[in-house]
């Protein structure tokens, strides 16, 4: 089956379950997990921040960095279809009393900085106290300019405002702009990074930012019952993935283009966007693409939604089998 639902689909390869195998492992609620600790002091490390938290979900990760930020009564500011205001079940607002603001993405999946100084409150106790600002790189596989980062965080610092960036997708921005997640690290107070989509492990999220925020959250992830004990076995996987899986990103991108290319020659297709990573995503009638998506399946090809998502157990020929089902299909 080629699977284009999602980056999350990806399977283990043998080499990274022989380092799961292989992993020594510790209790990491008693902060014993020799393999737990080496993935979270190399997550710090690369990223340029003082501390690291490996959790179970990004889910997960945005949600403790959001309680780590902000206080009951506390209000953050994200995108209209950000995963954490809409795909995380409301998470921070149930567990924190922690208002979400939500403000619509541009083109670009930036938010305008004249949008967030609208939203922000004034300081007055008919209003929620404006804490935090939440951007997502990639946003539905749409690159954040590292100029659009630079004007952000100054702006966020000019307003007082902590700044978290959910970065599921970061290191595929890394490997489009040739930048060092540094870089991007850099403009933001933490950052999760999820290892299970392009990244290609099998679980894993990771929470990065300075001490005092992943001390906060660590209590948190214990609250929610994210404590771990031999998770070394996992972490491995997140290692092995950092390692090796983060270059050949480049190659979902490129396999993203292939299709996007066919597809685009067909006029029977239309595209809402070019693809800047590793998704694709379409344009035509819901009616059309209902009949494509039962045409693909019967063809071993599996989609979900219109927006079309390369990763590693995607091959060069399994997209040119996506190409030649499109292409017959009328
Ligand atoms: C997948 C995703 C998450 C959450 O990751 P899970 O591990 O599925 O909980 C968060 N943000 C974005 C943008 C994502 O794509």
């Amino acid at each position: 089956m080629i699977d284009l639902r999602s980056d999350t689909v990806t399977q283990p390869s043998e080499s990274m379950l022989d380092a799961m195998r292989r992993a020594e492992t510790g209790d990491d609620v008693y902060g014993e997990d020799p393999t737990v600790n080496e993935l979270e002091n190399q997550a710090a490390d690369l990223t340029g921040k003082s501390a690291a938290l490996f959790v179970s979900s990004g889910t997960q990760s945005n949600l403790l960095a959001l309680l780590s930020h902000c206080q009951r009564g506390d209000e953050y500011i994200a995108g209209q279809d950000a995963h954490t205001y809409c795909y995380e079940a409301g998470g921070a607002a149930v567990l924190g009393g922690i208002q979400p603001q939500p403000v619509a993405f541009n083109p670009r999946g930036e938010l305008d900085l004249e949008s967030i100084a609208a939203a922000i409150k004034p300081d007055d106790y008919h209003f929620a106290k404006t804490r935090l600002v939440c951007l997502e790189n990639t946003q539905a596989g749409r690159v954040l300019s590292m100029d659009y980062l630079e004007k952000f965080s100054k702006f966020a610092d000019a307003n007082s405002l902590n700044t978290h960036l959910d970065g599921a997708r970061a290191f595929n921005a890394v490997v489009k702009l040739g930048v060092d997640i540094k870089d991007i690290a850099s403009h933001f107070d933490s950052m999760s990074i999820c290892l299970s989509k392009g990244l290609a492990a099998p679980v894993g999220s990771i929470l990065v930012g300075d001490s005092a925020l992943i001390a906060c959250a660590r209590r948190y992830r214990k609250m929610v019952g994210g404590g771990m004990r031999q998770a070394g076995i996992l972490a491995a996987a997140g290692i092995y993935a950092l390692n090796h899986h983060v270059d050949r990103l480049a190659q979902d991108h490129h396999h993203a283009s292939v299709l996007a290319d066919a597809l685009r020659q067909s006029p029977d297709f239309r595209l809402k966007s070019e693809p800047e990573t590793n998704m694709v995503h379409l344009d035509i009638p819901a009616a059309r693409f209902k009949a494509l998506q039962a045409y693909l399946m019967e063809r071993d090809v599996r989609v979900s939604s219109q927006r079309w998502v390369t990763h590693r157990d995607i091959s060069l020929s399994d997209i040119e089998h996506v190409i030649e089902c499109c292409e017959a299909f009328h």
